[in-house]
């Protein structure tokens, strides 16, 4: 009861802004996909928000609202035309009170629909993790997942990620296989002890500066988020290196690793914005909504967290 009260307080806050004779039609953002079961025609705003679509005859709203849901719309308010005026149509309601939706809608009836925004991923997925900003060296990700060996590359011992991310690198690595690419898994989740070794590993090797351009110091690794796989193929010998970004396998996953909520941290040509040179295998998992908004927005990794960072606070 309460959320029927309250689906019709926003709802009255929404049409307030329509002029109940002659509503505007809002003009659908995508082109209209109709099927010749659908019940309505025009399209599904992607970032939530109010649309109004056209009904198609011979539907009902039941019909509409199992549709809306099948097309990812999590139906937060529907209100439809009849007799010309809007009336709220009530999934949950008893059903008496929604018999007269129960028919076919009026010819030429209007549906307005609000979806609810998609779903963000937890925000640990979106940890600043850089060069100016560590993890607590006592920060373990939860729920700590191995990697089956088909996932890691031969001999590469036991990785780890965390449940979510081992999920999606191996609808990752699926996914490349189905497209004809071999790649799999050389390293993964790191430790704030295994990166104090790494790092005094690079430095009696190679000096601290150039330690610092190849190897994070210790807790500015985002290797230790546990979402972090830094993958690789036999066409460079399952090494790590800068040439594995023109490989097959390497154009691939820059076209497609979004897809499957992957990113590059650290692309070609940004060294001053990451702090690190060009790692085409260095894969972050941010999940699929967020890995298409930043790749919608061209920027880089550090510039979108540090915008959703300064947006939130
Ligand atoms: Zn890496």
């Amino acid at each position: 009861m309460i959320r029927a009260i309250r689906l019709v307080t926003l709802l009255l806050a929404v049409l307030g802004l329509f002029e109940f004779v002659g509503a505007p039609r809002v003009t659908a953002q995508e082109a209209p996909t109709e099927a010749a079961s659908s019940a309505f025609q025009g399209s599904l705003p992607s970032g939530g928000g109010m649309v109004l679509i056209e009904t198609l005859p011979g539907a009902t709203p039941d019909a509409l609202v199992d549709e809306l849901i099948e097309r990812g719309c999590q139906v937060e308010v529907l209100a439809i035309t009849r007799g010309g005026s809007f009336q709220l149509y009530a999934p949950e309601a008893p059903t008496f009170a929604n018999a007269a939706f129960r028919a076919s809608f009026e010819p030429g009836a209007l549906a307005l629909v609000r979806c609810a925004r998609p779903e963000i991923p937890d925000e640990h997925l979106l940890r600043i993790v850089t060069k100016d900003r560590a993890l607590p060296a006592d920060f373990v990700p939860d729920s700590l997942a191995l990697l089956p060996d088909d996932l890691v590359i031969p001999g590469g011992g036991a990785q780890y990620l965390t449940e979510e991310t081992a999920d999606a690198v191996a609808r990752l690595i699926e996914g490349a296989r189905a497209a004809g690419h071999e790649i799999a898994v050389r390293s993964a989740y790191r430790s704030y002890q295994e990166q104090v070794f790494t790092h005094d590993h690079w430095v009696s090797v190679l000096g601290l500066d150039e330690a610092n351009r190849r190897s994070a110091q210790p807790g500015h690794s985002e290797h230790q988020l546990g979402t972090v796989a830094d993958v690789t193929s036999a066409s460079v010998g399952w090494e790590l290196e800068p040439a594995f970004g023109d490989t097959p396998e390497g154009r691939w996953l820059a076209q497609h690793a979004w897809r499957f909520g992957f990113v590059e941290s650290y692309p070609e040509g940004a060294e001053e914005t990451t702090g690190y040179r060009y790692e085409p295998w260095h894969l972050r998992y941010i999940g699929e909504t967020h890995a298409d908004w930043m790749r919608q927005t061209g920027l880089t990794l550090t510039e979108y967290l540090a915008r959703i960072d300064a947006e939130a606070n």
